[in-house]
Protein backbone atom coordinates (compact mmCIF):
# COMPACT_ATOMS: atom_id res chain seq x y z
CA UNK A 1 0.00 0.00 0.00
CA UNK A 2 1.35 3.37 -1.00
CA UNK A 3 2.15 5.53 1.53
CA UNK A 4 3.16 9.37 2.50
CA UNK A 5 6.74 7.66 3.89
CA UNK A 6 7.10 5.59 1.13
CA UNK A 7 6.65 8.73 -1.62
CA UNK A 8 8.91 11.01 0.44
CA UNK A 9 11.94 8.19 0.70
CA UNK A 10 11.29 8.33 -3.53
CA UNK A 11 10.93 11.64 -3.71
CA UNK A 12 14.17 12.42 -1.78
CA UNK A 13 16.58 10.18 -4.30
CA UNK A 14 14.38 11.67 -7.30
CA UNK A 15 16.57 12.42 -10.59
CA UNK A 16 13.76 12.47 -12.78
CA UNK A 17 13.84 15.78 -13.66
CA UNK A 18 17.05 18.26 -14.00
CA UNK A 19 16.07 20.13 -10.93
CA UNK A 20 17.55 17.43 -8.85
CA UNK A 21 20.79 18.61 -10.38
CA UNK A 22 20.72 22.13 -8.20
CA UNK A 23 18.98 21.23 -5.17
CA UNK A 24 19.75 20.64 -1.78
CA UNK A 25 17.27 19.17 0.09
CA UNK A 26 14.26 17.83 -1.90
CA UNK A 27 11.04 19.42 -0.11
CA UNK A 28 8.36 15.93 -0.26
CA UNK A 29 5.40 17.65 2.15
CA UNK A 30 4.66 18.14 5.81
CA UNK A 31 2.24 18.15 8.31
CA UNK A 32 -1.18 15.89 9.21
CA UNK A 33 -1.58 12.84 7.40
CA UNK A 34 -4.91 12.61 8.09
CA UNK A 35 -5.61 15.90 7.01
CA UNK A 36 -9.06 17.37 5.76
CA UNK A 37 -7.37 20.22 3.97
CA UNK A 38 -4.34 19.99 1.52
CA UNK A 39 -2.53 23.36 0.77
CA UNK A 40 -0.54 23.07 -2.69
CA UNK A 41 1.94 25.76 -3.52
CA UNK A 42 4.11 25.71 -6.43
CA UNK A 43 8.07 24.77 -5.38
CA UNK A 44 10.44 25.09 -2.69
CA UNK A 45 12.36 28.47 -2.39
CA UNK A 46 15.76 28.74 -0.86
CA UNK A 47 14.35 28.50 2.95
CA UNK A 48 12.84 25.07 2.20
CA UNK A 49 15.77 23.79 -0.11
CA UNK A 50 18.13 24.51 3.15
CA UNK A 51 15.67 22.63 5.39
CA UNK A 52 13.57 19.86 3.45
CA UNK A 53 10.28 22.03 4.92
CA UNK A 54 7.64 23.64 2.94
CA UNK A 55 6.52 27.30 3.38
CA UNK A 56 9.14 27.37 5.87
CA UNK A 57 10.67 31.03 4.98
CA UNK A 58 8.70 34.56 4.26
CA UNK A 59 5.74 33.11 2.61
CA UNK A 60 5.49 30.50 5.26
CA UNK A 61 5.12 32.94 8.06
CA UNK A 62 2.16 34.77 5.67
CA UNK A 63 0.78 31.07 5.30
CA UNK A 64 0.45 30.31 9.05
CA UNK A 65 -1.22 34.06 9.31
CA UNK A 66 -3.80 32.95 7.00
CA UNK A 67 -4.75 29.24 8.63
CA UNK A 68 -4.96 30.82 11.74
CA UNK A 69 -6.98 33.83 10.56
CA UNK A 70 -9.39 30.70 9.07
CA UNK A 71 -9.30 29.17 12.65
CA UNK A 72 -6.90 26.27 11.45
CA UNK A 73 -3.38 25.40 12.40
CA UNK A 74 -0.67 23.81 10.99
CA UNK A 75 -1.20 20.61 12.27
CA UNK A 76 -4.59 20.53 10.95
CA UNK A 77 -3.38 20.44 7.21
CA UNK A 78 -1.10 18.70 5.04
CA UNK A 79 1.45 20.87 2.83
CA UNK A 80 3.53 19.91 -0.27
CA UNK A 81 4.16 21.99 -3.79
CA UNK A 82 3.78 21.02 -7.42
CA UNK A 83 7.29 20.63 -7.61
CA UNK A 84 9.72 18.93 -4.84
CA UNK A 85 13.02 20.27 -5.69
CA UNK A 86 13.75 24.23 -5.92
CA UNK A 87 14.11 25.36 -9.19
CA UNK A 88 17.25 27.62 -9.83
CA UNK A 89 16.84 31.50 -8.36
CA UNK A 90 13.04 30.37 -8.01
CA UNK A 91 12.37 30.77 -11.53
CA UNK A 92 8.83 29.58 -12.87
CA UNK A 93 8.40 25.41 -13.20
CA UNK A 94 8.72 23.92 -16.92
CA UNK A 95 6.08 21.76 -18.25
CA UNK A 96 8.43 18.99 -18.45
CA UNK A 97 9.01 19.84 -14.67
CA UNK A 98 5.96 19.52 -13.79
CA UNK A 99 5.17 16.31 -15.76
CA UNK A 100 7.64 14.47 -14.35
CA UNK A 101 6.84 15.58 -10.59
CA UNK A 102 3.25 15.77 -10.45
CA UNK A 103 2.79 11.90 -9.69
CA UNK A 104 3.85 12.49 -6.59
CA UNK A 105 1.59 14.73 -5.93
CA UNK A 106 -1.11 13.06 -7.57
CA UNK A 107 -0.17 9.89 -5.02
CA UNK A 108 -0.16 12.12 -1.81
CA UNK A 109 -3.83 13.27 -2.93
CA UNK A 110 -4.63 9.94 -3.19
CA UNK A 111 -2.83 8.74 0.50
CA UNK A 112 -4.42 11.62 2.41
CA UNK A 113 -7.30 11.68 0.71
CA UNK A 114 -8.28 15.53 1.56
CA UNK A 115 -11.85 17.25 1.73
CA UNK A 116 -10.91 20.72 0.65
CA UNK A 117 -7.53 20.97 -1.85
CA UNK A 118 -6.46 24.64 -1.70
CA UNK A 119 -4.31 26.11 -4.58
CA UNK A 120 -1.76 28.39 -3.75
CA UNK A 121 -0.77 30.32 -7.12
CA UNK A 122 -1.52 30.00 -10.52
CA UNK A 123 1.27 27.17 -11.10
CA UNK A 124 -1.25 24.61 -8.26
CA UNK A 125 -4.33 26.07 -9.69
CA UNK A 126 -3.38 25.61 -13.05
CA UNK A 127 -2.48 21.64 -12.52
CA UNK A 128 -5.14 20.55 -10.44
CA UNK A 129 -8.20 22.38 -11.72
CA UNK A 130 -7.36 20.63 -15.09
CA UNK A 131 -6.70 17.64 -13.19
CA UNK A 132 -10.26 17.75 -11.65
CA UNK A 133 -11.34 18.76 -15.29
CA UNK A 134 -12.28 22.25 -14.56
CA UNK A 135 -9.20 23.38 -17.42
CA UNK A 136 -12.53 25.23 -18.88
CA UNK A 137 -12.56 27.42 -15.72
CA UNK A 138 -8.85 28.09 -15.22
CA UNK A 139 -8.78 31.72 -16.23
CA UNK A 140 -5.56 33.40 -14.18
CA UNK A 141 -5.95 33.93 -10.49
CA UNK A 142 -7.45 36.99 -10.30
CA UNK A 143 -10.47 35.86 -11.94
CA UNK A 144 -11.17 32.54 -9.63
CA UNK A 145 -9.24 33.12 -6.43
CA UNK A 146 -11.81 32.16 -3.31
CA UNK A 147 -14.16 30.83 -5.99
CA UNK A 148 -14.91 27.02 -4.50
CA UNK A 149 -15.33 24.43 -7.34
CA UNK A 150 -16.93 21.10 -6.17
CA UNK A 151 -15.61 17.51 -7.97
CA UNK A 152 -17.57 14.68 -7.45
CA UNK A 153 -16.59 11.08 -7.77
CA UNK A 154 -17.79 7.70 -6.14
CA UNK A 155 -15.25 7.76 -3.50
CA UNK A 156 -16.74 11.15 -2.76
CA UNK A 157 -16.87 14.61 -2.66
CA UNK A 158 -13.69 17.29 -3.20
CA UNK A 159 -14.13 20.86 -3.07
CA UNK A 160 -11.05 22.80 -5.39
CA UNK A 161 -10.40 25.97 -4.14
CA UNK A 162 -7.67 28.64 -5.63
CA UNK A 163 -6.57 31.36 -3.83
CA UNK A 164 -3.20 33.99 -4.78
CA UNK A 165 0.31 32.56 -3.96
CA UNK A 166 1.13 33.97 -0.17
CA UNK A 167 4.28 34.76 -1.36
CA UNK A 168 2.44 37.57 -3.46
CA UNK A 169 1.46 38.64 0.14
CA UNK A 170 4.75 39.47 0.99
CA UNK A 171 5.28 42.50 -1.48
CA UNK A 172 1.85 43.74 -2.06
CA UNK A 173 -0.48 44.77 1.24
CA UNK A 174 -3.69 44.62 -0.74
CA UNK A 175 -3.52 40.84 -1.68
CA UNK A 176 -2.94 40.07 1.98
CA UNK A 177 -6.39 41.27 3.18
CA UNK A 178 -7.75 39.42 -0.27
CA UNK A 179 -6.02 36.22 1.08
CA UNK A 180 -7.32 36.52 4.79
CA UNK A 181 -10.94 37.65 3.28
CA UNK A 182 -10.91 34.38 0.96
CA UNK A 183 -9.27 32.03 3.05
CA UNK A 184 -11.97 32.22 5.33
CA UNK A 185 -14.10 30.00 2.74
CA UNK A 186 -12.14 27.66 4.84
CA UNK A 187 -14.45 27.91 7.78
CA UNK A 188 -17.51 27.40 5.57
CA UNK A 189 -16.36 24.53 3.50
CA UNK A 190 -15.49 21.82 5.67
CA UNK A 191 -18.09 19.39 6.14
N1 LIG B 1 6.60 28.94 -2.05
C1 LIG B 1 6.00 27.79 -2.43
O1 LIG B 1 5.26 27.75 -3.39
N2 LIG B 1 6.23 26.71 -1.71
C2 LIG B 1 7.02 26.68 -0.64
O2 LIG B 1 7.15 25.62 -0.04
C3 LIG B 1 7.64 27.89 -0.27
C4 LIG B 1 7.42 29.01 -0.99
FE1 LIG C 1 12.16 14.50 -9.03
FE2 LIG C 1 10.30 16.35 -8.74
FE3 LIG C 1 12.75 16.82 -7.87
FE4 LIG C 1 12.27 16.74 -10.48
S1 LIG C 1 11.43 18.24 -9.02
S2 LIG C 1 13.97 15.74 -9.42
S3 LIG C 1 10.69 15.14 -10.60
S4 LIG C 1 11.34 15.26 -7.09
Amino acid sequence: MDSLEKIKEEVISCKKCKLHKGRHTPVAGAGNPKARIMLVGEAPGANEDRQGIPFCGAAGRILDELLVSAGLAREDVYITNILKCRPPNNRDPESEEIKSCTPYLDRQIEVVKPQVLCCLGNFAARYIMSKYGFAEEVAGITKIHGKVFSYHSIFGSLKIIPFYHPAAATYNVNLKSTLIKDFKVLKEVLF
